[in-house]
């Protein structure tokens, strides 16, 4: 589904990213996840096109995509859940949502867009409620829902999530990792990227491990939950051994 092969990527000099490869297939939910500033968002955003200084190559679906523009990506089936949800906090929900489905209205595609909203509704009944809403107003966890509903519109083939948990109470970050393991089996492929490592490795098939721009480790969820360096970076313990563990010290 997605292949990346080499990505570098950069912000005026500074390096975000050296030379990262990975793949996602079809059917597959994977995690990326790293520390503050190891270059997570710069990599969903090099996919998404967001950013223009690099060079590497991105495939969706064996299509190289690294030169398209945002737009193009997205018709091409890729849709970002953005770090911090991004809504359109004056808008209501509903604009939200038809928002995301802007591409499609374009193209005439009006039955599978009010098809697509029924699903979305499905998904997270709490936002049918609220349609009307201020989406400013909503919850932090609603805001969530609304930004993958957002993404969702756009009838994404592969969603790419940047920290979906980030700043929410357990047990929603728990509704809403089941709700990613509902999507994976309706049929949308899923990239995550998360600083909660045990939440997301616990619903995904691999993971990769980025530090400072660069992969240190891949591997299936269950191998990096019991990897001793990931435990103690990740999972909840010592980072700063980890790095110097890493770093020969
Ligand atoms: P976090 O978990 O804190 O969001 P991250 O892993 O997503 O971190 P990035 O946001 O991709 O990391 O940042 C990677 C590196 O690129 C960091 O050193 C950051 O300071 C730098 N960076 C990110 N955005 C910009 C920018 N717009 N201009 C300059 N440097 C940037």
């Amino acid at each position: 589904m997605l292949k990346i092969k080499n990505l570098h990527a950069y912000y005026g000099h500074i390096r975000a990213l050296e030379n990262v490869s990975l793949h996602v297939r079809c059917g597959e939910i994977v995690s990326l996840i790293g520390a503050n500033g190891a270059g997570k968002t710069t990599m969903l955003n090099a996919v998404s096109g967001l950013i223009l200084r690099k060079h590497g190559e991105v495939y969706c679906e064996n299509n190289r995509i690294d030169h398209l523009p945002p737009e193009k990506i997205v018709a091409a089936g890729i849709s970002q859940v953005p770090e911090g949800r991004q809504i359109f906090a004056p808008m209501t929900v509903m604009e939200n949502l038809e928002l995301g489905a802007y591409l499609r209205f374009q193209k005439n595609e009006k039955e599978a867009v009010k098809r697509d909203l029924s699903w979305v509704f499905e998904l997270f009944p709490r936002l049918q409620e609220r349609s009307r809403q201020i989406a400013g107003t909503l919850s932090g966890g609603e805001q969530q829902m609304l930004a993958i509903g957002r993404a969702l519109m756009a009838r994404p083939k592969l969603l790419l999530l940047d920290e979906p948990s980030m700043g929410l109470a357990p047990l929603v970050v728990r509704d809403i990792m089941n709700t990613v393991c509902r999507l994976r089996s309706e049929g949308v492929t899923v990239l995550i990227v998360e600083q909660n490592a045990h939440a997301s490795l616990n619903i995904s098939d691999r993971g990769y491990v980025l530090e400072i721009g660069k992969i240190i480790l891949q591997g299936s969820s269950e191998d990096l939950l019991n990897d001793g360096d990931v435990k103690r970076a990740y999972l909840g313990k010592d980072y700063k051994t980890f790095l110097e563990g890493r770093n020969g010290h």
